[in-house]
């Protein structure tokens, strides 16, 4: 059997990486010139350095990503240091880190909230209030986490803490998404098992990981990769799938 994975990104990888243990043959057919999808890089125009564009957290709690990791050989290109640390900066520049305490999960992130010093006293103990009231099963889930949010935490510490947390991790703002994402992220994301999620980082750019290493896995293991190939569908003959069309 011949099997096409269409894109190229994370679950495109995992998808014809895990078809292949299989013994089948797979095209993994990415539109874009590099493989890694949203796991990617940028460089300035003058500058060599590389700028990652998505997943700049890998927790220690993404059980599913760390077994692809491993079992593609790139474990070794992240790492997870303890105790984890979440680093901020807010548009006037100042700098601070949510740091872990080397306690059992939830009070090692409720006390790094609890030193969290961008935000004041009052506000600190609002944050781990609303952070626990995540964690339990009472909850509106109708609500968006902006509406959620609103009625707990003021301004600032949605500006300062949750706005950046959730454009982070959700990939949008607090008004767009429904609350239960955000409790997700908190009760299996932060807080599951006796240490919690903790923040990992990769070791290198993305793309070199994703492009460079991870193509090279792929590649050696039998797996054909075409990039520059947006598919446009597949072709049909005696209702069964024989091909898949390629743009050009
Ligand atoms: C700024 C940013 C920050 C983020 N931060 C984090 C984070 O800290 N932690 C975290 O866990 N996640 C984070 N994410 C989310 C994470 O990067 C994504 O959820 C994940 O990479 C999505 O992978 P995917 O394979 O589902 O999709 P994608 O990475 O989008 O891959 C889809 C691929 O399919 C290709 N494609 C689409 N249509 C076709 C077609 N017709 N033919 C061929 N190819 C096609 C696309 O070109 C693309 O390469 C972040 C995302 C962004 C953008």
């Amino acid at each position: 059997m011949h099997l096409a994975v269409i894109g190229g990104g994370i679950a495109g990888i995992a998808a014809a990486w895990k078809i292949r243990q299989t013994g089948a043959q797979v095209t993994l057919i990415e539109a874009r010139p590099y493989l890694g999808g949203r796991l990617t890089s940028h460089t300035g125009a003058d500058s060599p350095t590389f700028f990652d564009n998505g997943a700049h957290l890998f927790l220690s709690t993404y059980t599913q990503s760390r077994r692809l990791f491993r079992s593609l050989g790139i474990s070794n290109d992240f790492e997870y240091p303890w105790p984890g640390a979440i680093p901020f900066a807010t548009p006037n520049g100042q700098r601070h880190k949510l740091q872990e305490w080397p306690l059992p999960s939830p009070w090692n992130f409720a006390a790094g909230l609890l030193g969290f010093t961008l935000l004041p006293w009052p506000s600190r103990c609002r944050t781990v209030a609303a952070s626990r009231e995540l964690l339990s099963i009472r909850i509106d889930a109708s609500l968006s986490a902006g509406e959620w949010l609103s009625s707990r935490v003021n301004e600032e510490e949605q500006n300062l803490f949750w706005r950046p947390l959730i454009r982070s991790a959700l990939n949008s703002d607090p008004e767009k998404i429904p609350v239960k994402y955000l409790q997700t992220i908190f009760r299996e994301g932060f807080c599951r098992g006796f240490f919690g999620g903790r923040p990992g980082y990769a070791r290198k750019p993305l793309s070199k990981i994703f492009d460079k290493n991870v193509r090279q896995v792929l590649t050696d293991d039998g797996i054909e990769v075409i990039l520059k190939s947006p598919a446009m569908g597949p072709i049909i003959e005696k209702n069964r799938v024989t091909a898949i069309r390629l743009k050009g």
